[in-house]
């Protein structure tokens, strides 16, 4: 593996998000001299926070998971995750909410979930999904060592022994086509398939490497910060300042200053200039590479990943009728297999919304004022390089539609009493600075993954080192995190930490 070389004692990370603060604990835990800038005035990037009427909201992510990467990245500087924030299982992790009014509660405890499913749809999909669930966690481990928590110094590096086991298990199938091996209930199969937005591809289209996201989803568990997404950013914050990190807040990095190949300091709007040996770059590429005074040949062609609108409501609390409004629903469409043609392919809005509705104050009250609900609606969009849609033109007839499909389909009376806290819509997201209006940065094709994902060292900049979401291993929190990790190895060299999340018995089902 590549490794920054000479000196690497001081070393600044720009972006105080996932990956910046990983790469910050895990290059303090081993003995470097960190300092860390961010421009906002807290830390968390992406996962964002806004404060309204007493509402406190994550504006970014919602579905938490792989608790041991996050165990991991604490350890890092001899911490533990349950000392500084409580974590709460969420249960059920999703439900699944149909066009055809039935819904399933997703659990990540296998039988569980096999009792579940056999209420569902009967008992040969019970069996089906317990052969799916082994496949899934024979594939996660495949690929957890060899390509996800991994360096590549070039595609040749792909050729492991991991590779031949994971063409033997189906890997380079389509996702679709391997979970209908197992699960013949359309319904059923899109629980195990609808991640495949995120990687930004249908799943008739998407590699079954890629499934490796549903094991994330339905097996390793969903979690929840009591306080919000927000208290899992502040407290790695914390445990890394108490482990000697340094923090600027509020200051823009504007400029590197070189000599030569080499970065020798970092330079911020507020006119600091802080001397490194080293630099971690966690901002969006395009930034990145400015900031580097590169352009590289591949920019223009990268395909940026589809984009979202996400709706923040908050309204008085209605006792239910049956059974409380779960934490994280998922509501179909009836046209769910045409959603990838008309966002992706199409560029247009979805003609029948299939949405992500999540409820934090299932969670923790507290986030609404006493005796109020919050809900946070995320329909997925075209991001601005598919779509041509005026969202200042449309954005408020477009909420008011997501509303009313809310209302229909999964929470009945909503617009009693609801107020629209905030929305944000892929304007906005090009505002503050994503590429192509999307907050989830390059969309996860197979030209855009592992050993071919712009990778996070850069020809010409000897110590300075890429991480986050636009680089390897990709989208996510729990991939921003062991980019920061990828990064600190790129300047340390591998160090075996005791909590290194190794996943071993690779192969063996
Ligand atoms: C609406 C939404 C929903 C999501 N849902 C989920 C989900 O449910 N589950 C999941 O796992 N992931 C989800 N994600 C994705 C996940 O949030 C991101 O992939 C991850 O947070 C990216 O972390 P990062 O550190 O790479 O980038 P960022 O969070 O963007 O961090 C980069 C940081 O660098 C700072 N910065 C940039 N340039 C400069 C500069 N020049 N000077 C100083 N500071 C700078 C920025 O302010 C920012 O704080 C979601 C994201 C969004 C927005």
């Amino acid at each position: 593996m590549r490794t920054v070389q000479a000196r690497s004692d001081r070393v600044v990370v720009v972006g105080a998000g996932f990956a910046g603060l990983a790469a910050a604990l895990h290059l303090a835990g081993r003995g470097r001299e960190v300092t860390v800038v961010e421009r906002e005035s807290w830390p968390g990037g992406r996962a964002g926070r806004v404060d309204v009427d007493g509402y406190r909201l994550d504006t970014g992510p919602t579905v938490l998971t792989m608790p041991d990467i996050i165990d991991e990245t604490f350890a890092a500087v001899g911490e533990t995750a349950s000392a500084r924030v409580d974590l709460l299982e969420v249960d059920p992790a999703y439900r699944a909410q149909f066009a055809d009014g039935s819904s399933l509660d997703v659990h990540s405890d296998a039988d569980r979930m096999a009792t579940a499913i056999r209420d569902f749809a009967g008992a040969e999909q019970a069996a089906g999904y317990r052969q799916l669930r082994d496949w899934l966690t024979r594939l996660y481990r495949i690929e957890f060592d060899g390509f996800i928590a991994r360096n590549f110094d070039s595609p040749l590096s792909m050729l492991n022994p991991q590779l031949a086991r994971l063409a033997a298990i189906g890997g380079f199938r389509k996702w679709e086509a391997m979970v209908r091996r197992h699960i013949s209930d359309p319904r059923l199969r899109r629980v195990f398939t609808f991640q495949s937005l995120y990687a930004g591809v249908a799943p008739q289209q998407a590699l079954a490497v890629y499934a490796v996201i549903a094991y994330m989803d339905t097996v390793s568990g969903v979690l929840f910060p009591r306080g919000g997404i927000r208290a899992l950013p502040d407290a790695l914050a914390a445990a890394a300042t108490d482990a000697g990190v340094r923090f600027h807040y509020g200051a823009t990095v504007t400029g590197l200053e070189r000599a030569g190949n080499r970065v020798t300091a970092v330079h911020t709007d507020s006119d600091q200039r802080i001397t490194c040996d080293a630099v971690v770059l966690t901002s969006e590429l395009p930034q990145t590479y400015a900031l580097l005074g590169r352009e590289p040949r591949r920019i223009g062609a990268l395909r940026p990943a589809p984009s979202a609108v996400v709706v923040h409501i908050g309204r008085p609390s209605r006792p239910s009728a049956n059974r409380p409004l779960a934490h994280h629903n998922i509501v179909f469409g009836g046209a769910w297999d045409q959603t990838f043609a008309d966002i992706i392919r199409d560029g247009r809005l979805m003609r029948d919304p299939s949405l992500l509705v999540t409820r934090p104050t299932a969670g923790d009250p507290s986030l609404a004022p006493a005796g109020h609900d919050l809900f946070y609606v995320l329909a997925p969009a075209p991001n601005l390089s598919r779509g041509v849609l005026d969202w200042s033109r449309i954005g408020d007839a477009y909420t008011e539609r997501l509303l009313d499909v809310v209302a229909a389909r999964l929470i009945p009376g909503l617009r009693e009493g609801a107020k629209v806290l905030h929305v944000v819509d892929p304007a906005d997201w090009a505002r503050q600075g994503m590429i192509a209006g999307t907050p989830f940065a390059l969309a996860h094709t197979f030209a855009q993954t592992g050993p071919f994902r712009p990778a996070n060292v850069v020809r010409g900049a000897d110590n300075a080192v890429l991480a986050g979401s636009s680089t390897v291993p990709g989208v996510g929190v729990p991939t921003a995190l062991i980019s920061g990790r990828l990064a600190a190895d790129r300047i340390t060299g591998i160090v075996e930490e005791s909590r290194r999340t190794v996943v071993s018995g690779a192969g063996r089902p």
